[in-house]
């Protein structure tokens, strides 16, 4: 059985921030920028937001990668390996990562230092959620969709279990 979802960010609300957050960020780009998504979590605001990007005229070239943390369920367990990697070379380059969640900060340092590691020049960081509460290392995205509380979320990508990841909105799971 689906335990039930309370909405916690409408559609409404998660698009017309999207495209505040394309505003904000447009500027900072360069001509050349390579914006890479973190599968499989952020694939739906990766695609948003890509889109936003380019409604203000901006041209990115696109890649992914996916990273997996160890175990299922609603605790990560900090160890983080690469599962697949970029297909393109960031050599040189400015790159925007995205991310679904910004929670304990693992995941986003791990990637950006593998990014920067692969000889990316810069690297901005773009999380549709920040969860500041539970961080455990020192790690602030440049851009945030949202600050939550600490709540375990779902939708617009994000699964419980690979649940969920169809809902157009983000909810939090209730305990039932
Ligand atoms: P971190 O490495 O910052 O602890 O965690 C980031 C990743 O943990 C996110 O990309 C996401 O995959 C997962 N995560 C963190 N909080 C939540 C949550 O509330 N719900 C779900 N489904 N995943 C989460
Ligand atoms: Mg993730």
């Amino acid at each position: 059985m689906r335990p039930p979802i309370e909405i916690l960010l409408s559609e409404e609300m998660i698009r017309a921030r999207i495209a505040q957050l394309a505003e904000e960020i447009a500027p900072r780009l360069r001509e050349d920028v390579l914006l890479v998504t973190l599968m499989n979590g952020a694939f739906v605001f990766g695609a948003d937001l890509t889109r936003a990007l380019a409604r203000l005229g901006k041209s990115l070239t696109l890649d992914f990668m996916v990273l997996s943390s160890y175990g299922s369920g609603t605790v990560t367990s900090g160890r983080i390996t690469t599962r697949m990697d970029l297909s393109i070379d960031p050599t040189g380059r400015q790159v925007l990562l995205v991310d679904d969640i910004l929670d304990s900060g693992n995941t986003l340092l791990m990637a950006s230092n593998h990014l920067r590691d692969k000889g990316a020049a810069e690297v901005l960081t773009c999380v549709l959620l920040d969860k500041p509460a539970r961080r455990r290392v020192p790690m602030q995205a440049d851009f945030i969709g949202f600050e939550i509380p600490n709540l375990f979320v779902v939708g617009f990508g994000i699964d419980y279990d690979q649940m969920f990841r169809e809902l157009p909105f983000v909810g939090h799971l209730r305990a039932s």
